[in-house]
C-alpha cells in the first residue's frame, strides 16, 4: 500500500514542494491527476480532484488498509481523514467535524458519501441490532435527501441545491447512535418534481390528476426528463428508503399530492377582465383544492384576493392585479415545495435522534459532524443567491482562519515551542460589511424591504452606496446603459477573499422578502390533511394578529450560518476540499486556467504556507520510540537510553535531523514529512 515517492505521482504532500508557487501546485495537482491519483495532502487536509470516472478504491480491502493507521501511513485518500477524525473522537472524546467545500461538480456530496461509507464500515464490529439499524438510517437518509434536493443542472447532472450539515452521534465503544441534519437554503425551485410524472404507475397518476407528459406542466417542460430505466430503479431506490426511514404510506400519499399540486400550480393562469382577475381553467383549481383538502372557494378565493388590516383594525378584501396572482402563485408553488423539504429533513431527524441516552450510563455522547457545503461562486451574472453563498464562505474561511491557526499556536504554546507567526489576511471585515447589525448590507436590504410604499432594487443600492461607499470592499458602480433591457444593469461589487464579485441588485428585494400572502399560510393550515396542516404552523394566527413580519430570507440565513459556524467551533476540524477539473466531465482533461481559479480561492496555497511555517507532525515521545526505535543502533535492539525523550534524540541524532525537529514537553514536533517518510523507508527496508 505504502506509496512510493518517486516522481512519477507527484508529491503526495503538497508540503513537500520545492518551492510553494502556483505552478509547482498546479504541476504536482496535474501529474497526479493524470497518474489517476485524485487526492493529496497538504498535512491533515485532502485535496481531491474529481475524478469523472469509477474508480477502484473505495472497496473493502482499502478500508482495511486505512483503518485505525496514522495518517502518513498510507496515500492520501478520504478515508485517511475519516479515520483521523474518528481516532480523535474515539481515541480523545473529541467532537470533530469534516468540512467538505469546492465549487460545484467537485464531488462533494460524493466524497461526503465516502466518508459516511467508511464511518459504517469501520463502526459496530458486532454487529449489533439497534447500531446496525441506525446506521441503515443515516445512510439511506442521504438517498431521500438527494432526490428531492437535488437537481440537474448544467454544472453538475446531481447537483445539490442545498447546504447539508449531519451531526453522528456516538457512544463511548465508538458506534453511531443517531444523528441531526441542518439544511441550508435550499433553492426556491421545483426541481425534483420532474421526476414524479416518469416513475408513477397509471392509477397513481390518476389520482393525482396528472398525466404522463411532461411537456403538459410548465415547470417540467423545460429540461424535464424522458422516463429511463434509471429513473424507475431509481424511484424504487427512494421509495424504500422512504420506508426504511419510517415513513408511512399515508406521509408518502400527502408528499405525492404536494408534488402535484406544485405541477398544476404551474399551469395555473390568470386573466383580466373587466377589471377583474379571472382564473383561467375552473379544473385546475378543483384538482388543487382537492390534493391540499382545502375549499375550492376558499382556494379560488386566496389565489385572487388577499385580506388586509386597515389601520383602524379592519379586514378588507382586495383584489389582485394579474401580475400580484400570478406572483402569489408562484410563491405557494415554492413554498410548498421549500416547507415540504424542511417536513421532511425533519421528520428524518425525529426518527434518527439519540433517544433514552443516559451519559452516566452510556459515557460521553461524541459527534463527528459532516458538513457538504456549496463553495464560492462567481458566475457571469451573480445574484442573492451568489451573496449569500459567498457570505458563507466568508464565515468558513474565518472559521478556517480562526481554527487552523489558534489550534496550531494552542499546541506550540503548551509544549513550550517557539514558532514564527505567520501573516494571513483575515476576512472578519468582509463578514462584517455583510453581516454587521444597523450598517452591514443585510441589515440595509432588510431596511428596504421593510419599509412601506414601494422600494426599488436600486433605491436599495442608492442607500447601500450612501452607508458602505468608504468601505474598502465594497464598490458600486453604474454601468452606462447601452440600451433598453440594461435598465436594471445595476451593480454593487464585494472584494472577497477569493476575488472580486460583482453582484446585480437586480431582483435582491424579492428575494430577500417572504413573498407568500398571509392567506395562503391561513389556507394551508385549515387543510383537511394533518401532513400539510402540521408543514404550516404559522398559518394559524388570523390576519389581525399577525404583527411581526416575518424575518427576510438574508437574516434567516444569516442566523443559521452563524449557528453553524458556532457548532463548528468547538469540534476539531477536518477538511476535505474539492476541485473540479473541467466543465466538461471529462476524466482526461486538467483545465489549468480552471484549476488555478479554484486552487486560488480554496485557499490552499495559503494553506500550505501555514503547515510549512508549522510543524507538519508531532508525536508523543513513547509512540514515535516504538515506531521507530529499529532504526538506531542506541534503541535497538536495546533501549539504552533513559527516558523516552533521551532515546527519541538519538534516533534523530543519528538520522541528522536535528534541525528539523524540536523538542516539546510531551512530543516530537518535525517540521517536514520527509523526515518521517525517510524514517518510514528505513523501517520497511529493514
Ligand atoms: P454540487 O455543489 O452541485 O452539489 P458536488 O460538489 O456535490 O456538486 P458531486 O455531486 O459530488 O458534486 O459530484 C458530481 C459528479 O462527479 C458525480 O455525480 C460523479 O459522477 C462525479 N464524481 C465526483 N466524485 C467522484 C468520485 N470520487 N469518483 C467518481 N466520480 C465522482
Ligand atoms: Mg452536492
Amino acid at each position: 500500500m505504502a506509496e512510493l515517492e518517486g516522481l512519477h505521482f507527484g508529491k503526495s504532500d503538497f508540503v513537500l514542494l520545492d518551492e510553494v508557487t502556483m505552478e509547482q501546485f498546479l504541476e504536482n495537482l496535474k501529474l497526479r491527476f493524470e497518474e489517476g491519483r485524485i487526492y493529496t495532502f497538504i498535512g491533515e487536509v485532502v485535496v481531491s480532484v474529481n475524478p469523472y470516472r469509477q474508480m477502484d478504491i473505495y472497496g473493502n480491502d482499502v478500508i482495511e488498509a486505512y483503518r485505525g493507521r496514522e495518517l502518513y501511513e498510507n496515500p492520501p485518500h478520504l478515508y485517511a481523514v475519516a479515520d483521523a477524525a474518528y481516532k480523535a473522537m474515539k481515541r480523545r472524546a473529541k467532537d470533530t467535524c469534516i468540512v467538505i467545500s469546492g465549487e460545484s461538480g467537485a464531488g462533494k456530496t460524493e466524497a461526503s458519501k465516502y466518508i459516511m461509507q467508511y464511518i459504517a464500515a469501520i463502526t459496530n464490529p458486532s454487529q449489533r441490532q439497534e447500531v446496525e439499524s441506525v446506521k441503515s438510517v443515516l445512510l439511506k437518509s442521504n438517498c431521500v435527501l438527494e432526490a428531492f434536493g437535488n437537481a440537474k443542472t448544467n454544472r453538475n447532472d446531481n447537483s445539490s441545491r442545498f447546504g447539508k450539515y449531519m451531526d453522528i452521534n456516538f457512544n463511548f465503544n465508538g458506534d453511531p447512535t443517531g444523528g441531526h441534519i441542518n439544511n441550508y437554503l435550499l433553492e426556491k425551485s421545483c426541481y425534483a418534481v420532474g421526476d414524479l410524472k416518469g416513475v408513477c404507475s397509471e392509477d397513481l397518476l390518476k389520482s393525482l390528476h396528472l398525466n404522463k407528459d411532461p411537456t403538459d406542466y410548465t415547470y417540467t417542460s423545460q429540461g424535464a426528463v424522458a422516463m429511463t430505466v434509471d429513473d424507475r430503479s431509481h424511484h424504487r431506490a427512494v421509495m424504500s428508503a422512504l420506508k426504511v426511514i419510517g415513513f408511512s404510506q399515508e406521509e408518502i400519499n400527502s408528499i405525492y399530492k404536494i408534488l402535484a399540486t406544485i405541477l398544476h400550480l404551474g399551469n395555473l393562469k390568470f386573466e383580466n377582465e373587466a377589471e377583474n382577475v379571472q382564473l383561467v381553467g375552473g379544473d385546475l383549481v378543483m384538482h388543487i383544492s382537492e390534493l391540499t383538502g382545502t375549499e375550492v372557494e376558499s382556494m379560488r378565493k386566496a389565489l385572487l384576493y388577499r385580506t388586509v388590516a386597515t389601520g383602524g383594525g379592519e379586514v378588507i378584501e382586495k383584489g389582485h392585479s394579474e401580475q400580484e396572482a400570478s406572483y402569489g402563485r408562484e410563491a405557494l408553488a415554492k413554498a410548498l415545495y421549500e416547507r415540504l423539504f424542511g417536513w421532511i429533513v425533519g421528520r428524518i431527524n425525529s426518527v434518527i435522534e439519540v433517544k433514552n441516552y443516559n451519559p452516566a450510563l452510556h459515557g460521553k455522547n461524541t459527534v463527528i459532524g459532516v458538513l457538504d457545503i456549496y463553495g464560492f461562486e462567481i458566475f457571469d451574472n451573480n445574484s442573492f443567491e451568489q451573496f449569500c453563498i459567498n457570505y458563507c464562505n466568508e464565515k468558513l474561511q474565518q472559521l478556517f482562519i480562526e481554527l487552523i491557526l489558534r489550534q496550531e499556536q494552542d499546541e506550540y504554546q503548551r509544549e513550550g515551542i517557539t514558532w514564527q507567526h505567520i501573516e494571513y489576511f483575515n476576512n472578519q471585515i468582509i463578514v462584517d460589511l455583510v453581516e454587521q447589525p444597523h450598517k452591514g448590507i443585510i441589515s440595509i436590504l432588510d431596511d428596504a424591504c421593510l419599509t412601506v410604499g414601494k422600494v426599488t432594487d436600486s433605491a436599495c443600492l442608492d442607500s447601500m452606496n450612501d452607508k458602505l461607499g468608504h468601505h474598502p470592499h465594497f464598490t458600486s458602480r453604474k454601468l452606462t446603459p447601452t440600451d433598453k433591457t440594461m435598465e436594471f444593469n445595476r451593480h454593487f461589487r464585494i472584494r472577497h477573499y477569493a476575488g472580486d464579485v460583482m453582484y446585480s441588485v437586480e431582483g435582491f428585494l424579492d428575494k430577500n422578502k417572504d413573498p407568500l400572502f398571509q392567506d395562503f399560510k391561513r389556507l394551508m393550515f385549515n387543510s383537511s390533511d394533518p401532513i400539510l396542516k402540521e408543514m404550516w404552523p404559522d398559518g394559524k394566527l388570523s390576519i389581525t394578529e399577525v404583527t411581526k413580519r416575518p424575518l427576510t430570507a438574508a437574516t434567516l440565513f444569516k442566523n443559521s450560518i452563524i449557528a453553524l459556524v458556532d457548532k463548528l467551533a468547538c469540534k476539531e476540524p477536518y477538511y476535505v476540499r474539492c476541485v473540479k477539473p473541467n466543465e466538461v466531465k471529462s476524466p482526461m482533461l486538467f483545465d489549468d486556467a480552471r484549476c488555478q481559479h479554484q486552487v486560488a480561492y480554496l485557499g490552499l496555497l495559503e494553506n500550505v504556507h501555514v503547515r510549512r511555517a508549522g510543524f507538519a507532525y508531532r508525536q508523543p515521545y513513547d509512540r514515535f520510540l516504538q515506531r521507530y526505535k529499529m532504526t538506531c543502533e542506541y534503541t535497538w535492539p536495546n533501549h539504552l537510553m533513559g527516558s523516552d525523550r533521551e532515546a527519541v534524540e538519538a534516533i534523530v541524532l543519528q538520522h541528522n535531523f536535528e534541525g528539523d525537529v524540536a523538542y516539546g514537553h510531551t512530543k516530537l514536533f518535525v517540521r517536514t514529512p520527509r523526515t518521517l517518510f525517510t524514517l518510514e523507508q528505513e523501517r520497511t527496508a529493514l
